[in-house]
């Protein structure tokens, strides 16, 4: 059995900066064109003849610091993990962003808002998710985004794709609709507070079994939906199209007819890679046939992830939703080398994938960790105080006013940004 080559750099500084950077599980070597460090930084080190130069190219991916040409596609892993919450890996996520300026998100699992934030990309820009199915592991941080998105100055509102259930209260807009109930007591409060644009969210719900349908079309990129077989009916997987790039995205699905027929040739692949039946038992307590039926009935294993990328052969295939660990990595990887050997990587979060006609480049992101909200892209609106619903008397006796240091902080603000305010009676 051919084991695929294995590197592991272990990359953890924590600078004054505070720059983390992550421990990269790197799964390919030389199938993919793109590892690190290259022959050409390894060179460039030593025979610089200036010690102060900056290395390039950089083996890197520093978020926000990178032009996008206008034909490439930047694919950022902002959740690989499973519905289990960890520190290393968040739920499903991952951003698509491509050289004509848009930005799409597909699933945005438990844990990835703040992998979202990292990316540095102004919220104005993250308007458009694509959700494969509704699994908490698949939606749970889209509260975050959405409420998290209208303080991080997104002034738009939040454009939603999913598909519909099996009935009515199965489906996208059911769910998108119990959200905005859920957070009514929130939305109420931020109504005078701060601009609330981006409280809107328009719903675009489509039918879960349709295949191959356009579900997207706008500037020259296309999103396909086709059916997806997973936990119950109302799954999907995704295809995008443009620039005669294709990038297709599994969310949850056992290997079906639709992926096989419509995926094909995709340049970068990304389909689940679940944990195999083993090591739910052994890491997972699961019984052993609640495991067999977990990892190769509900989802694709590793084998069979394999089986899937050698029908469809990408010039990529990406695995994800399996804890990708020192102890699970090489048998993950050695069972989708028992049924692959094509181009291939084991995803973890801040895997960063540059897509081009002539290159797919791999690398880890390094993160910033003291992230804060990026301005608007627009002039930032304020909230309008005559929205605000304010207390009831009761709550409002309660007050205890610190005059002098409310006016301490209206004075030292006012004189710093040339305003004016007077603190309310
Ligand atoms: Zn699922
Ligand atoms: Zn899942």
């Amino acid at each position: 059995m051919k084991r695929g080559k294995v590197w592991t750099f272990v990359a953890g500084f924590v600078t004054a900066a505070a720059l983390v950077a992550i421990v990269a599980f790197r799964t390919s070597g030389a199938d993919t064109g793109a590892t690190a460090p290259s022959p050409a930084a390894v060179a460039a080190v030593q025979d610089s003849p200036n010690p102060t130069a900056a290395l390039s190219p950089r083996d890197v991916y520093y978020p926000g610091s990178e032009a996008l040409a206008p034909d490439e596609m930047r694919i950022i892993a902002c959740g690989t993990g499973m519905p289990n919450a960890r520190p290393k890996q968040a739920a499903a996520c991952w951003i698509v962003e491509l050289g004509n300026g848009d930005k799409f998100i597909f699933d945005i699992g438990l844990g990835s808002a703040e992998r979202i934030a990292a990316m540095k990309i102004p919220y104005d820009y993250l308007d458009k998710v694509f959700l494969g199915h509704l699994h908490a592991d698949h939606i749970g941080d889209l509260d975050a985004l959405w409420i998290g998105g209208v303080i991080s100055n997104r002034q738009r509102k939040l454009r939603v794709w999913g598909p519909s259930g099996a009935d009515s209260t199965l489906g996208t807009a059911y769910m998108i609709d119990r959200m905005k109930e859920m957070y009514a007591w929130d939305m109420a409060s931020r109504q005078g507070n701060v601009n609330t644009l981006g409280l809107e969210i328009e719903v675009n719900e489509f039918d879960y079994k349709a295949v191959n349908a356009v579900v997207y079309e706008e500037n020259g990129v296309t999103i396909r939906t086709i059916p997806a077989i997973h936990a119950v009916d109302g799954s999907v997987s995704f295809i995008l199209t443009w620039n005669g790039l294709k990038f297709a995205f599994s969310s949850d699905t056992y290997p079906n007819k639709w992926w096989m027929e419509h995926t094909k040739d995709s340049d970068l692949a990304i389909h689940e890679c679940f944990a195999p039946p083993s090591i739910m038992v052994n890491k997972q307590q699961f019984t052993v046939g609640d495991a067999l039926n977990v990892a190769t009935q509900v989802h694709t294993s590793p084998a069979m992830f394999g089986k899937v990328m050698s029908t469809i052969q990408p010039r990529m295939a990406v695995g994800y939703h399996v804890f990708n660990d020192f102890d699970t990595q090489p048998q993950i990887i050695e069972e989708v080398r028992s049924t692959y050997g094509g181009p291939f990587e084991l995803a973890v979060d801040y895997m960063v994938f540059n897509v081009t006609k002539d290159s797919i480049r791999v690398r880890m992101a390094a993160v910033d960790e003291d992230i804060w909200p990026l301005p608007s892209v627009t002039k930032k609106l304020a909230a309008n105080p005559a929205d605000r619903i304010g207390f009831s008397d009761f709550v409002t006796s309660g007050r205890v006013v610190f005059e002098d240091v409310i006016k301490f902080y209206y004075d030292q603000t006012n004189q710093m940004f040339g305003t004016d305010f007077k603190p309310p009676k």
